[in-house]
């Protein structure tokens, strides 16, 4: 249910509803907008929406039928802007991530990096904790690699973004990540969406591979009806029954996610492809479509890499893309 306040409702006013609410046993969740405060209430319990319209300076009560709330336009009608570094994400703005799949040594993600500085980009991406679907492959370098990648990242004046696999791995993620990145493998985790409701750090919430756009949004729920508001959507390609890239991108989840949502969303084109040459197209078609980032893999030596080499770009590549990707956006009246 969202409680729409009126437009001179005072702080008083507000409060006074945000009480009643949760002493009938509901959270609260607050969004203040230009015009309106509008207030989230949410829980299982069953309230009669007629004794919220007779408080002082509510306007409206809606009941909202769709499963998600505190994600939905209705509840926030304004783009949510998540500012990581300087960088930001939604709002007419357009983020880029770069880095390698996985931390492999320092040498690797310093050279990398400082390339990617040399271009502009102020977050770096980079895999410690690796979800690979053989038990056999390289499965990263674990806290070492976090420690790499706050460590160069500091040399750079960059945010760090890596995947988190575990709720167990919170507490230590957050002393040297700035954005904590879920896998598609673990888009319903949802002990870890929950503790990550808790986190007072952005969460970049990658789509499932066969999930569909409601059951990512459901996810992003979760995480925000922990509390936790800076959820960052990532599409990166789902499983159709096409082979001859390593998902299909889908790209129209740009517009159709903007529409039901306020939170940012964007694109991982070098998953959603695995191949390198893909990689320039599909980030230009995201951008022509109105996403809010990307998150692009870049590795000092693809040929060499652990993993993801095919799909990664030589930094000389990025660093063209990444000023075309700015031509673009200025036609679509957004800028990086
Ligand atoms: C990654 O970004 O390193 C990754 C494993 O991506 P995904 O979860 O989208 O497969
Ligand atoms: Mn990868």
């Amino acid at each position: 249910m969202l409680i729409v306040m009126q437009r001179q409702a005072d702080e008083a006013k507000i409060n006074k509803v945000i009480d009643f609410i949760k002493q009938k046993g509901f959270d609260a969740h607050v969004s203040k907008g230009e015009d309106h405060t509008v207030i989230g209430c949410v829980g299982r319990k069953v309230i009669d929406k007629r004794d919220i319209e007779l408080l002082e300076g509510v306007e409206e009560v809606i009941r909202i039928t769709s499963p998600y709330k505190l994600v939905s336009r209705v509840f926030k009608p304004e783009d949510t802007v998540i500012n990581v570094n300087g960088v930001k994400f939604g709002g007419g703005n357009i983020g880029m991530i770069a880095g390698p799949c996985s931390v492999e040594t320092y040498e690797q993600v310093d050279e990398t990096a400082r390339k990617l500085h040399d271009c502009g980009v102020k977050i770096l991406r980079g895999g410690a904790f690796k979800p690979r679907t053989s038990p056999y492959a390289f499965q990263g370098l674990g806290e070492d690699g976090l420690k790499i990648l706050r460590k160069v990242a500091d040399k750079y004046n960059m945010a760090v973004t890596s995947e988190v696999m575990e709720v167990s791995q919170i507490p230590m993620f957050l002393q040297y990540v700035d954005i904590l990145q879920v896998g598609a493998r673990n888009m319903q985790n949802f002990n870890l969406l929950k503790s990550l409701g808790e986190v007072r750090k952005p969460v970049m919430l990658k789509r499932g591979l066969s999930a569909t756009i409601e059951e990512w949004l459901m996810s992003a729920e979760y995480i925000m009806s922990g509390g936790n508001r800076d959820v960052i959507l990532c599409e990166r390609g789902i499983r159709t029954f096409e082979h001859m890239t390593r998902n299909t991108l889908d790209i129209s989840a740009i517009p159709v996610v903007q529409k039901i949502s306020h939170l940012p969303i964007i694109v991982d084109p070098s998953h959603a492809t695995g191949l390198r040459d893909k990689v320039a197209p599909m980030s230009k078609a995201a951008v022509a479509a109105g996403c809010d980032g990307l998150i692009i893999e870049v590795h000092n030596n693809p040929d060499c890499a652990l993993c993801d080499g095919a799909q990664s770009l030589y930094p000389d590549d990025f660093a063209i893309l990444f000023k075309d990707l700015k031509a673009l956006a200025e036609v679509v009246k957004k800028k990086f």
